[in-house]
């Protein structure tokens, strides 16, 4: 089977390995749809963000946004069956931890991430735990499928944290493919939607998905436009997609009293007024990061009976073959999501 890897810094390479064999409790996954997502690329630049040595790390496939379908299973799997159609949880955890029992696996003091500490998606074929099968609705699409992980799921978690409903008006900080989906996530969920960016391509996009305004902050000044926008009290929330200082801040400043602010984008510093942002203003700041493995039957069927067309936001589709054209591309921030399909 063909299986892409990163063996030094901004080097992809396709190579071919024996298809893996599912151990007790695994099963093999042919896979039909896996999407590249930012995260791969902290390991394309060799920056590792959940601290893998460099030489065991080049040998691992990475991905870990994947559906596909169940092959082959291992000894003693019950949960699913050859055939089954299914997109991946990308935790792995100790399984007996309170997060773990919970489904938040990702906060599992053990939390290991497929397509970073073992293989991943980028490849024919992958073994998987059955815990983290998540049977996908019959009318759902393969690359909705693998959007509908952690896009999907962590937008919509993100929509709901800070309370979204047809009554509330909601500011998407920028909108890479994480803030498209936040655009029809929070539309789905009926909210009036304030898409900024200072791209004036992806504030294009933003209004294709749905987006009911638009605000470029090199062009006018964000903050005073969304309070105009809202009779001059702020919105009801934020989702900041964007890293760094400026967007959290616009996300604190651009919400009204008691507001919501979901912050999904990663990075290690910021300054902030915590009197005039918090203290005074009941603000609330929540953290996000990917979904609720217990959630995915709701989040899924959200996806399917809302119509939320994730599929908008994969722009370009390439077979594993061509991994070494995708991740450059990819790379270059030219497009929103690149998805590697199998026919
Ligand atoms: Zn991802
Ligand atoms: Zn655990």
């Amino acid at each position: 089977m063909l299986a892409a890897k990163i063996p030094k810094t901004n080097t992809i390479k396709v190579v071919e390995e024996e298809i893996p064999v599912p151990k007790k409790g695994e099963v093999l996954i042919k896979m039909k749809a896996s999407a590249l997502c930012r995260s791969d690329l902290h390991r394309y630049h060799g920056v590792a963000i959940f601290d893998e040595e460099d030489e065991k790390s080049a040998n691992i496939t990475p991905g870990h946004e994947p559906c596909g379908i169940v092959e082959e299973l291992g000894e003693g799997v019950t949960k699913v069956k050859k055939g089954d159609r299914v997109a991946i949880y990308l935790g792995l955890g100790c399984g007996t931890c309170p997060e773990c029992l919970h489904g938040d696996v990702m906060l599992c003091k053990d939390f290991a991430c497929i397509g970073f500490a073992v293989n991943g998606a980028h490849a024919d074929y992958m073994v998987i735990p059955e815990d983290n099968c998540l049977l996908m609705p019959e009318s759902m699409d393969y690359i909705t499928g693998a959007l509908a992980t952690d896009v999907g799921g962590t937008l919509y978690t993100a929509c709901r944290k800070v309370g979204l409903n047809g009554t509330k008006t909601v500011v998407i900080i920028g909108c890479g493919p994480m803030g498209s989906g936040g655009i029809l996530m929070a539309k789905g969920f009926g909210a009036r939607v304030i898409a900024i960016d200072t791209d004036e391509k992806r504030l294009d996009m933003a209004k294709e998905l749905g987006a009911d305004y638009r605000i470029n902050p090199l062009k006018e000044d964000g903050t005073a436009k969304v309070k105009e926008l809202t009779r001059g009290l702020g919105a009801d929330a934020a989702i900041v997609t964007a890293g760094g200082n400026i967007p959290l801040n616009s996300a604190l400043n651009c919400v009204r009293a008691k507001g919501q602010v979901a912050l999904i984008a990663e990075s290690n510093e910021a300054v902030i007024d915590p009197s005039n942002q918090f203290v005074r203003t009941l603000v609330e700041l929540k953290g996000c990061w990917y979904f609720n493995r217990g959630d995915w039957e709701e989040i899924a069927n959200f996806i399917v009976d809302r119509n939320i067309e994730l599929k908008k936001i994969s722009s370009h589709t390439y077979p594993i073959e061509k991994a070494e054209e995708a991740f450059p591309l990819f790379d270059s921030g030219a497009t929103q999501k690149v998805v590697f399909v199998w026919e």
